[in-house]
């Protein structure tokens, strides 16, 4: 059943900047807006952080790291702490949810079957990680007592992009603050609400003050002042490569502790003896997913060249019955682009595609000039050098490309900086263990495509980045070891 979007009188979360437990105004008074994607009309207009506010939010986040009550709690505590915070996503499900699509586009059935359970399921999954981070006791020669103890970094400044607005930041925030961390959270200029609001819920969880802080604001003023700052110790960052290279520039000056979750061009390979059905349907929601704002979007799909035709044929048809449109209405399949610009830049990659002598099959237009949509779009006849088969679109368009054999497809699906994810279409189970060994990726899919958990990891090989979120490697980004040495009476 379709339901309108939202009236933006609505809205009446927090639009004021999260420092030590307090919502207040930019130390500036500068306020900026926040859009929906849907109609271009402004949701609400928020508190807008600069340098005065960083240095005030670490200033909060230090001391409650030095003098508690977080690091004085015991970590059974804390993980009840967000224990309770995983159960405070999922009451307010629905809310968080329309939050979310309001913001930033998205399918409202995606936010609420997936984002927000995704974020509650992270939450939860570090909940149960607080009490049980612990060092080791090392054998060493000699009459010592050596043991390691595993601890928390200290301030953490999280800066994410705003494709999945609340999983990105819940990604960071869940292994940052089962260990004992304090945090202070930029969320993208874009989409600022949802952050706001997980803000909100970690006070009502009995977060103490000054652990999550949680500012919007841009890039080169906000978050470059936390990059730079000399009390923030370690950036874990999730945005473009461009923007990682210029933090890992500015957070040269203080050599802080940096983890990237960057960009990617993942390649999608289909061999004819695939189920290709299933690898159909999978190719589709590997591009279309989010309209395909996704960092490891399958943007590249090799297709074999025996079954190319017959798989293609069935591609298209099936990329042209998506439902595009409202993100409010349940049956949604692709909404909105996150904004003017970038559906802008979406349309130049087309423009460059057609250009470059690619076929367009389906789409390539928008369904309607309110809002930033763009319909599926597929490109046939692709080759490994076009601009549409190298450069990350971040949009509902896949660059199709053919391919003879796996020696053949192997050095072409590797060929790119890029490193964050692939997936391989096979029958032939050594095939596809052969393929996730020979593919330069953090994540290799068999059969299927975008799954993820918060029990395996997620990161990139290559320029993709460095550090790995979700899972028990998360946990290593945000903690350091120190080696403790006790002489012993001989
Ligand atoms: P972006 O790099 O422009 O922005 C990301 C964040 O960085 C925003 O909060 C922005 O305000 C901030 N930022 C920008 N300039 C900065 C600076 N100089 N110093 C400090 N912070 C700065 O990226 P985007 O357009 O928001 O996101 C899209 C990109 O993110 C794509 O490349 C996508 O693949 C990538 N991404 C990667 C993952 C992953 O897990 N690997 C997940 C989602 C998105």
């Amino acid at each position: 059943m379709a339901t309108a979007i939202k009236p933006l009188s609505t809205y009446n979360g927090p639009t004021q900047l999260l420092i030590d437990g307090q919502w207040r105004e930019a130390v500036s008074g500068k306020r900026f807006n926040t859009l929906n994607p849907a109609t271009g009309e402004i949701i609400t207009s928020v508190a807008e952080a600069d340098k005065a506010d960083v240095d005030l939010a670490v200033k909060a986040a230090r001391k409650a790291f030095e003098e508690g009550p977080w690091s004085k709690m015991t970590a059974t505590d804390r993980g009840r702490v967000l224990s309770k915070l995983a159960d405070l996503i999922m009451e307010h499900r629905d809310e968080l949810a329309e939050l979310e699509t309001m913001d930033n586009g998205k399918p409202i059935s995606d936010s609420r079957n997936v984002d927000v359970p995704l974020v509650a399921d992270c939450i939860e999954y570090y909940a149960g990680w607080a009490n049980k981070v612990h060092g080791e006791t090392i054998p060493v020669p000699g009459p010592f007592l050596n043991y390691t103890l595993r601890e928390p970094i200290g301030v953490v400044g999280q800066i994410v992009a705003w494709n999945f607005p609340m999983l990105l930041a819940a990604w960071k925030l869940g292994p940052a603050l089962a260990t004992g961390n304090t945090v202070v959270l930029k969320p993208a200029e874009q989409t600022p609400l949802s952050a706001l609001r997980l803000g909100e819920l970690c006070l009502e969880a009995g977060i103490p003050p000054g652990v999550v802080n949680v500012l919007p604001g841009f890039g080169p003023t906000a978050g470059s002042a936390l990059v730079t700052h000399p009390d923030v110790d370690k950036i874990a960052f999730t945005g473009e490569y461009l923007t990682g290279q210029t933090i890992m520039r500015e957070a040269a000056g203080t050599l802080k502790r940096i983890s990237f979750e960057l960009g990617g061009k993942s390649p999608n390979i289909v061999f004819a003896d695939a189920d290709l059905d299933a690898a159909v349907a999978g190719s589709l929601m590997g591009i279309f997913w989010n309209q395909g704002e996704v960092c490891c979007a399958g943007s590249r799909l090799f297709l074999q060249e025996s079954v190319y035709d017959q798989f293609m044929d069935k591609l298209v048809g099936q990329a042209g019955k998506m439902k595009v449109g409202d993100p409010m209405d349940p049956s949604t399949q692709i909404g909105a682009l996150i904004s003017e610009d970038h559906l802008n830049k979406v349309l130049r990659y087309i423009d460059i595609g057609k250009a470059e002598g690619a076929k367009l099959r389906t789409g390539g237009d928008q369904p309607t000039k309110r809002g930033y949509f763009v319909n599926p779009t597929i490109f046939d006849g692709v080759n490994d050098s076009m601009k549409i088969a190298r450069e990350e679109i971040f949009g509902p368009v896949l660059s199709v490309i053919r391919f003879k054999d796996m020696d053949e497809v192997v050095p072409r699906a590797n060929n790119t900086f890029y490193g964050l994810a692939a997936a391989v279409w096979t029958r032939d189970v050594g095939k596809a263990h052969a393929m996730a060994r020979k593919l330069k990726a953090g994540t290799v899919w068999v059969n299927t495509y975008n799954v993820i958990s918060s029990l395996s990891p997620f990161g990139g090989y290559k320029m993709s980045g460095f550090g790995r979120e979700l899972g028990v490697h998360a946990l290593e980004s945000y903690t350091q070891v120190k080696s403790v040495w006790v002489s012993l009476p001989n």
